[in-house]
């Protein structure tokens, strides 16, 4: 079987290709230098070809749209900068800090919050951010995030577990990767067996958006990191044109319900600069959760959720009237 690292160099990342291989035209793919098309064979052969309305292509299409800037967006619009106690740590919440552990993906998702921050050079010695968190007892919880944490090797990744676990006061630490849906092998027996040693509980939040993202493969590999005693939850981005359907979320929470997969939080978009097209407004994001409520179990349904920037958490967005 291939490394996932061999499976990552077959990422469509040049226009042409990806253009010739959907059948579309590739005029229509914009250059974005900055942030540009990146997406994983295994998601491309999933687009249904000659067509720019699939769910998931719509998610990796760089688009002109992006250039367009729109009232109440911004750079950073969830408050990152503000919250930053190192160059690598932010600290938003009480009891969690949060490493950003790479600048690196296995996808370029268009409408990512963190598209535009500052992130300096890459680095796996996180020196400086183990002596902030080794000397604040009142952080019990370390979030890995990025970029996707799972773009750091083993090697890296067992380091910064090893140090984390040595600080008595860590007692959980939190995944949040797409990685899964864009190449699952990266979930190999040497990561498992980093997790397995790990004295500090994980929790691994896949993130996915679209239930056709998903295929017995991938729940295979994320089985086996439920054998460990790992919960996987997921977080899920209401997008326009991608999920804004009661019929696409039920089937999406379904697929994770049935594999033992707590769908854990749906996002309202972050309102990033060059990314409104893919804003849902709030009132529909009710509505369509309102009736999911209607239908499925409770244990099913994820939190309806808004970051704030500067806010002491998420907000939790109600849609269900009281009578
Ligand atoms: S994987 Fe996450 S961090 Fe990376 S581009 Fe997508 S949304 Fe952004």
């Amino acid at each position: 079987m291939s490394s996932w690292r061999a499976i990552q160099k077959e990422n469509f990342t040049d226009h042409q290709k990806l253009a010739q291989f959907l059948q579309i035209d590739p005029k229509l793919i914009w250059k974005d230098r900055k942030f540009p098309l990146n997406l994983p064979k295994r998601l491309a052969e999933k687009i249904e070809k000659g067509s720019l309305e699939d769910p998931i292509l719509r998610q990796f299409l760089p688009k002109i749209e992006e250039t367009h800037e729109e009232p109440g967006f911004s750079l950073d619009a969830v408050g990152d900068v503000p919250s930053q106690r190192t160059e690598r740590l932010l600290h938003k919440y009480q009891g969690r800090a949060l490493i950003l552990s790479t600048s690196a993906c296995v996808m370029h998702c268009r409408f990512c919050f963190r598209k535009n921050f500052p992130y300096a050079k890459e680095k796996t010695d996180f020196s400086e951010e183990l002596d902030v968190i080794a000397n604040d007892s009142s952080i019990e919880e370390v979030l890995l995030s990025g970029g996707d944490p799972l773009s750091l090797g083993n090697q890296a990744l067992e380091g910064l577990f090893q140090k984390l676990n040595a600080i008595p006061h860590v007692k959980r630490i939190r995944f949040h990767t797409r990685f899964p849906i864009g190449i699952p092998e990266r979930i190999d027996s040497e990561l498992l067996r980093i997790f397995a040693l790990s004295r500090a509980q994980i929790y691994f939040i896949v993130h996915c958006n679209h239930p056709r993202e998903l295929d017995e493969q991938i729940f295979k590999y994320l089985s086996a990191v439920q054998r460990l005693g790992i919960p996987v939850l997921t977080s899920t981005v209401l997008l326009r044109g991608v999920n804004d359907n009661v019929g696409v979320l039920k089937e999406l929470f379904t697929v994770f319900i049935d594999h033992g997969i707590l769908p854990y939080c749906i996002s309202q978009l972050d309102r990033v600069m060059g990314i409104s097209h893919f804003e849902v407004p709030m009132e529909e994001g009710k509505r369509l959760m309102a009736e999911l409520a209607k239908q499925m179990p409770g244990y099913s349904l994820p939190r309806y959720v808004q970051e704030v920037a500067g806010a002491p958490s998420k907000i939790a967005i109600t849609y269900v009237e009281e009578s």
